[in-house]
This record gives structure tokens, sequence and C-alpha cells, in this order.
């Protein structure tokens, strides 16, 4: 396999990959810090770059019953949570599309100041 291009979302506040620091996302992407993972705590994201997509899988949840794809880290390929593609109940469809990540699996650093 030839280079890996990965892009770069900028901002303060970012969040990387904890193994290869990987820059993944940032503050402003951040919808919600109050989901729970296979880690413990993880967050909602509205969008996340540098990922890599498991086949959709059916998962039952707490929240009711998902289509979702385990996201791994571009680079290192890292498990680092999953997106929903699809919520069957009414109430959770603002989920699907985005991204949970673990956040025992991430690193958050302050970034640079935008030009
Ligand atoms: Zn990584």
């Amino acid at each position: 396999m030839g280079k890996i291009f990965l892009d770069h979302i900028g901002g303060q506040k970012l969040y990387s990959c904890a193994a290869c620091e990987t820059n993944l996302t940032n503050k402003r992407e951040l919808i919600s810090t109050r989901f729970t993972g296979a880690t413990g705590r993880a967050y909602l994201f509205k969008r996340v770059v540098n990922l890599v997509y498991s086949p959709v899988q059916d998962r039952v949840m707490l929240t009711g019953r998902h289509m979702v794809r385990d996201v791994m880290c571009k680079n290192c390929r890292a498990k680092l949570g999953w997106m929903y593609e699809f919520a069957t109940e009414e109430s959770q469809k603002y989920k699907e599309g985005r991204v949970i990540l673990e956040h025992a699996l991430i690193t958050e650093s302050e970034g640079f100041p935008e030009a």
C-alpha cells in the first residue's frame, strides 16, 4: 500500500487517536459527552475524519435497535468506537451518520489558533 492520505480538521481542542495521534475531530463537532462505550465514557461527534468503517452490523442497545459500523483509525487501525448508520426509534434518529469515539481511546489537545 502507498502513502495514507490523512485529513486535518483543524480548530481548537483537538481529539486524536490515542495510539498514533492522528487528528480525528475537534470540539466544534462534539454533540454529547454522555454516552457509554465498551471502555467507559464515550463522546458523540457530528463529523470525524481519518476513519475506516466495518460492514454494517445490527445491534440492540439500551436505546433500541440500531445499524452501526465499528470505526477504526485510518492510520494505525486501532478501534475507536462506532458510527450510527440507522436508528429504528424515532427519538434516536439524530444519531444517524454521527460517530461515537470512546474517551479512553482518544486524546484531547489544545490545537492551533485558526489563522
Ligand atoms: Zn491511530
